[in-house]
């Protein structure tokens, strides 16, 4: 069976266990949440949002969001709370969160915590959000940042340390030259950072003191992380 064929079939097994419900993952830049939200959605059948992947396709696009963003991620800074808020409203109304969503790299300020608790409100029967921070210690993180690749064709992920292509700057799937994010140089991880220390942490203490929270060791291998993230949702829903 071809890979799509067999992610098919796991989402259509994946469907008739019970919801999901709305997963959060938190977690500083380059601790694999967009990794791990991939093998969520195969696992669970229910979409990755990454607010990161969203922005970046506005940039591409050279839409008004777009043109206001570019700027401001160049830097490593945070975009503005209404603009994301916005986007992210806009993709959570799409049918295919019914069940769920995983959201990934969002929120990461106090003032999207409380945007999501008030939607929340608004929507009494969706299911309550689990948060999930994955930790990893700080030189990883810097490893996995500055070596990351990614295929622009198929979006396989690399790291020239840890997981690089057969051939150098090359994808293994289709041949396609890899690139390295623009925010991935290490000026810019260290300002990523800083803005994650300040804003972000926050966050994860709005969702420890909420209750619906926890953590998990991000410095194993790929689907030990994603095999434990599962287990903890299901154990939150079945409390
Ligand atoms: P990421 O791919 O999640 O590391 O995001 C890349 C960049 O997009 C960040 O450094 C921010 O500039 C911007 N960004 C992504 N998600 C958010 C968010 N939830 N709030 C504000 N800015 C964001």
């Amino acid at each position: 069976m071809s890979s799509s064929a067999s992610s098919v079939e796991s989402g259509r097994a994946a469907e008739s266990t019970p919801a999901p419900g709305p997963i959060l993952l938190l977690g500083p830049p380059g601790v694999g949440k967009g990794t791990q939200a991939k093998m969520l959605v195969k696992q669970c059948g229910i979409p990755q949002i990454s607010t990161g992947d969203l922005l970046r396709e506005n940039v591409a696009n050279c839409t008004p969001l777009g043109l206001e963003a570019k700027e401001i991620m160049s830097r490593g800074e945070l975009v503005p709370d209404t603009l994301v808020n916005e986007m992210v409203a806009l993709r959570l109304d799409r049918p295919d969160t019914a069940r769920g969503y995983i959201l990934d790299g969002y929120p990461r300020t106090q003032g999207q915590a409380d945007w999501l608790d008030a939607r929340q409100v608004e929507h009494p029967d969706n299911l309550p959000v689990i948060a999930v921070q994955i930790k990893v210690n700080y030189n990883q993180l810097l490893r996995r940042i500055t070596g990351r690749r990614n295929c622009p064709v198929c979006e396989t992920i690399y790291n020239t340390y840890m997981n690089p292509p057969e051939k150098e700057g090359v994808c293994n799937l289709d041949g396609a030259a890899l690139v390295q994010r623009a925010d991935d140089q290490e000026e810019i991880f260290v300002e990523r950072m800083r803005t994650y220390e300040a804003l972000t942490k926050p966050v994860i203490d709005h969702y420890r003191a909420l209750g619906r929270f926890a953590e998990v060791d991000g410095d194993r291998p790929i689907e030990v992380v994603a095999a434990d993230i599962v287990a903890t949702v299901r154990q939150f829903r079945e409390a």
